[in-house]
């Protein structure tokens, strides 16, 4: 492995310059102020980032330091204050729509057997149902839901509904998926399975991930590059390279890359006051252990 201490920051892009077809998305100096309140906020400032083709990137950092503004941003939900984002080549300027997202809380409809909660993704973007029916069973399946397919969400569990919220936001073949803390409100055992089951399906279906998460270890164990991020107002921090091989199962924690990985954003924290030492029982505890259940 390389050095991670040596791990540089990807520079900027130079603005008009043509972008590789292995680039996905270019985050160019891009900054974000929230004018609302009494006082401004600068969720972030000044971030640049290039994430290619079939990537998957995590990124890390401390409650508010602008990780769901980048997301809404590269979605095209939020427009920077300054700079620019691109994203298969094309200037973000309103939502893109070829893109799944994925939030904490899967917001299902109650009343829609899975199936059909699946299916409104088809709906919503006015395609033909029909057509993607046998799709949306073979992802349910994937994910262990087949059974469930035609089940309401009431009768799911926590991690179930995420299962099917994540296979909703694969229903149109997007070559983009964002997640937003996605495991963030399942419990420990379930969160490792996820994590498991998220490689699966991303190994077996090429596409870009961008994961924002406040658990250092799934950052890397699922990442290609784990992006840290710096307190508010948000900058990259740090990127890191995580060469272990895949498909990483449960063993993929005692790999010297995984040990050295989280001794590196553990270092850069505490070096930023984000974590405190002599121990992690602070406020910030959850960005090495996950969130608190
Ligand atoms: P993170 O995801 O890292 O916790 P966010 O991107 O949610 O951070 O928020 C970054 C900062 O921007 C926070 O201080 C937050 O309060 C502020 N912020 C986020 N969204 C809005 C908004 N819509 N309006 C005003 N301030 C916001």
């Amino acid at each position: 492995m390389s050095d991670l201490r040596d791990a540089t920051l990807v520079s900027p892009a130079e603005p008009g310059q043509t972008e590789s077809l292995n680039v996905h998305i270019v985050l160019e100096r891009v900054s974000k102020i929230y004018e609302a309140g009494a006082r401004p906020t600068v969720a972030l400032q000044d971030t640049s980032l290039r994430i290619g083709r079939g990537e998957f990137v995590s990124i890390v950092g401390p409650s508010g330091c602008g990780k769901s503004t980048l997301m809404k941003m590269i979605a095209g939900l939020h427009l920077p204050s300054s700079g620019r984002i691109t994203v298969g080549g094309r200037l973000v300027a309103g939502p893109v729509t070829d893109i799944g997202i994925v939030f904490q809380a899967p917001v299902l409809l109650e009343w829609r057997t899975i199936l059909d909660n699946v299916l409104v993704q088809i709906e919503l973007r006015g395609l033909p149902k029909n057509a993607y029916r046998d799709r949306a069973l073979q992802l349910l399946d994937s994910v262990g839901l087949r059974d469930f397919a035609d089940r309401y969400p009431d009768e799911l569990s926590g991690g179930m509904r995420q299962r099917a919220a994540i296979v909703r936001a694969l229903i149109h073949e997007p070559p983009l998926l964002l997640m937003d803390e996605p495991f963030g409100a399942l419990d420990a055992l379930t969160r490792e399975q996820m994590r498991l089951d998220l490689e699966d399906l991303w190994l077996s279906k090429p596409m870009t991930v961008v994961f924002v998460t406040h658990s250092v270890d799934e950052a890397i164990l699922l990442s290609d590059r784990v992006v840290v991020m710096s307190p508010r107002p948000g900058q990259v921090e740090r990127i890191i390279d995580i060469d272990i091989p895949r498909p990483r199962g449960l063993e993929a924690r005692r790999h010297p890359v995984f040990e050295e990985a989280t001794q590196l954003v553990t270092d850069i924290f505490l070096n930023r006051g984000i974590l405190q030492s002599g121990g992690f029982s602070g406020k910030n505890a959850s960005l090495i252990q996950g969130p608190a259940r």
